[in-house]
């Protein structure tokens, strides 16, 4: 194994590095279905590649190692590492879910576990106090964002944490936003970590892939048989480019931030606009909070702008940045989560958590800063109602 410390150097040289056979420095993509078996119950220790595959596995244990955790498991997608850990329970459960929590996420508690009889309650977790009360017997998890979608708000894991373990029920955290590079939930006491890997992990927006990575050995045992029995695994091929791409998540968010900060304040100060939330700007809520448990604010930013300026004619004026879903990718896009990444939640649930029809969200890419703040500037001109 590798000698180094730092999370810089685990990127590259984390879980299972390189290839044993023949020395090559990258993990090779072992694209087989299955391995040949010497005699009856003499296999390699690979049988399957639902069960397990040597790729894949390096991609798992480079997850765990990150985020600090004892298990890692990739899926397919970060719906599927987040509907294997929702697989854990059972009729009649409840799970709380913050206030802007990922729309998918929403949709399948919503839509698909509720007809299991699997419910939820969406609190506004920014709130411990108010959480706390809301964990009746019933309630077998927290599952929050921070920062949440699309509102960036922050919330306090160690507060959540402390919250589950008193109750005794999970703590878990989607740490897609900020990656473990930036933040580290397990080591607040966070039971569980899940990942949209297809974000800033894969951070090339080529790939769909999720990640989910617990510290228990009875939790990692049971989501095992989860992973094998539902089956919704990351191939091969998949499993290998994200881990090509999380070599290079360190200086892409160092430069993502860098750029995002310089974003933040540009936007802050445009008469335009009319609201932001940057959790890296010192009046955002829970500067403070995010200040203690992330290395920064991230690279997310969604702001509103005054009602005179047409949000349909300044996404139809951005020239450099793309209107699409998805972030976390090296190039800049802008979203619209009312008709986009939110439109699965009713428009009264939305307005009531702040998710409003003006809304727009930046993932800041690692281009050329000057290009980005001209691009905005310039659609932020365009838009003026005259
Ligand atoms: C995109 C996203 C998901 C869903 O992940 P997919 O890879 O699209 O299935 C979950 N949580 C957050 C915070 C996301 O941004």
């Amino acid at each position: 194994m590798a000698n180094y410390e730092k999370i810089e150097s685990a990127l590259i040289h984390g879980g299972i590095y390189g290839d044993k056979t023949t020395g090559a420095v990258n993990v090779p993509i072992y694209q087989t279905s299955t391995y040949e078996q010497k005699g009856l119950g003499e296999n390699t220790g690979w049988e399957y590649s639902r069960t397990g595959n040597p790729t894949r596995a390096a991609l798992e244990a480079l997850i765990a190692e990150l985020e600090k955790g004892k298990a890692g498991f990739a899926f397919g997608s970060g719906m599927a590492a987040i509907t294997a850990v929702l697989s854990l329970f059972e009729t009649g459960d409840r799970v709380i879910i913050s206030s802007n929590v990922y729309g998918g996420t929403f949709r399948v508690l919503d839509k698909v576990f509720k007809n299991f009889k699997i419910g939820y309650e969406i609190v506004d977790t920014t709130d411990l106090g108010l959480l706390d009360s809301k964990v009746t017997d019933d309630v077998k998890a927290i599952i929050v964002e921070s920062p949440a979608n699309p509102l960036l708000t922050i919330t306090d894991l160690k507060g959540v944490a402390d919250i589950a373990k008193k109750h005794n029920i999970l703590s878990i955290v989607d740490n897609t936003f900020m990656t473990p590079y930036l933040q580290r939930p397990i080591e607040f006491g966070v039971d569980i970590v899940v990942h949209s890997a297809t974000k800033y992990l894969g951070g090339h927006s080529d790939l769909v892939a999720g990640l989910v990575v617990v510290n228990d050995d009875e939790l990692a045992k049971r989501l095992a048989f989860i992973q094998n029995s539902t089956g919704g695994v990351l191939g091969p091929f998949d499993s290998f480019l994200l881990i090509r791409g999380i070599k290079t998540l360190g200086v892409r968010l160092d430069r993502h931030v860098e750029n995002a900060e310089k974003a933040a304040e540009f936007l802050k100060n445009n008469k335009a606009v009319k609201n932001i939330y940057y959790p890296g700007l010192k009046d955002a809520q829970g500067y403070e909070i995010n200040k203690r448990q992330a290395k920064n604010g991230g690279a997310m930013i969604s702001f509103e702008l005054y009602e005179n300026y047409d949000i349909k004619k300044f996404f139809k004026s951005l020239k450099l940045i793309a209107l699409a879903e998805s972030l976390g990718g090296v190039e800049s896009l802008v979203c619209h989560p009312a008709s986009m990444t939110h439109a699965s939640i009713p428009k009264e649930v939305r307005d009531k958590v702040g998710i409003t029809d003006g809304l727009i969200r930046l993932s800041i890419g690692i281009e050329n800063i000057d290009d980005i703040l001209k691009d905005l500037d310039n659609a932020i001109k365009e838009s003026e109602v005259k």
